[in-house]
């Protein structure tokens, strides 16, 4: 479905992917883990079409066509989509009304109709319930006050209602108490379908725990080190990153 081939990508005039290959089957979730700094969130950005990251080299096929040009509406329309981050409070707009234009946007690129009024309502109350936020959520300001867990599970809220094939989480799980996290992760097990895939960025090896992804990849200096199954996560949280860098092993 993803196919991502010796990609190179620069953001502000620095090479920040070097030659990352990875291929995501329909169905699967790919943890990606690496050092800080390493091009993860980089990743995420490229494969939405995010303003201000140029490929310099590679392809990007998603679902047999290529998208390595794609603008990020034309990306929506084949139902790629980063979580929405929106770092500003937008004063006087509700948390139902951006969702409502952002879904109107999303659903017109997918070339679905709009949903009304009253199945918007009825599905964003549901989406709401999913990742344990009060529907009264809706109404709130966007941004105005959201807690670490509030934002995070906004953005799965999200993503349920857009019903992507290819999920983009970028650390879903910063900022988040243990009660949240297993929120969060509920709400990402009930994205798992056998037509999408997730791509997951985390820090984390816990929240493996409860997302067990099918691949656990090492990004480190804009290329994947090394890709196994989840318990690849688990030795790099005893070991840390050295033994794969080749930097002299953190003491654990
Ligand atoms: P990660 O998510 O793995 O921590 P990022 O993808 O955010 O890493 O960043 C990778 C590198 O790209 C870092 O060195 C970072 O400073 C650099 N970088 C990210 N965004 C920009 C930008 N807008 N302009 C210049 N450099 C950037
Ligand atoms: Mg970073
Ligand atoms: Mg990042």
């Amino acid at each position: 479905m993803l196919e991502i081939i010796d990609l190179h990508a620069e953001v502000g005039g620095n090479e920040i992917l070097k030659g990352l290959s990875l291929t995501v089957q329909p169905g699967e979730v790919h943890a990606i883990m690496g050092p800080n700094g390493s091009g993860k969130s980089t990743l995420t950005n490229v494969l939405s079409g995010r303003d201000g990251y140029t490929v310099t080299g590679g392809t990007v096929r998603f679902d047999g066509q290529d998208v390595t040009e794609l603008s990020p509406e034309q990306r929506a329309h084949a139902g790629i989509f980063l979580a929405f981050q929106y770092p500003v409070e937008i004063p006087g707009v509700s948390n139902m009304e951006f969702l409502k234009a952002s879904l109107e946007a999303t659903r017109t690129a997918q070339g679905k109709e709009p949903w009304d009024a009253v199945t918007l309502l009825r599905e964003a109350r549901e989406a709401c319930r999913q990742v344990s936020l009060d529907p009264s959520f809706l109404k709130r300001g966007v941004n105005e006050g959201f807690s670490g867990g509030e934002k995070k599970r906004n953005e799965i809220m999200q993503m349920l209602m857009l019903e992507p094939k290819l999920a983009l989480l970028d650390e879903t799980d910063s900022g988040l108490d243990i009660d949240a996290l297993q929120v969060v992760a509920k709400g990402v097990n009930s994205l798992r379908a056998a037509d999408r895939s997730i791509i997951m960025v985390t820090h984390y090896q816990r929240l493996l725990d409860y997302i067990v992804p099918d691949y656990v990849h090492v990004l480190a200096n804009g290329r994947i080190l090394k890709s196994g199954g989840k318990d690849l996560a688990l030795e790099l949280e005893q070991r840390g990153y050295g033994w794969l860098t080749g930097e002299e092993e953190a003491s654990a």
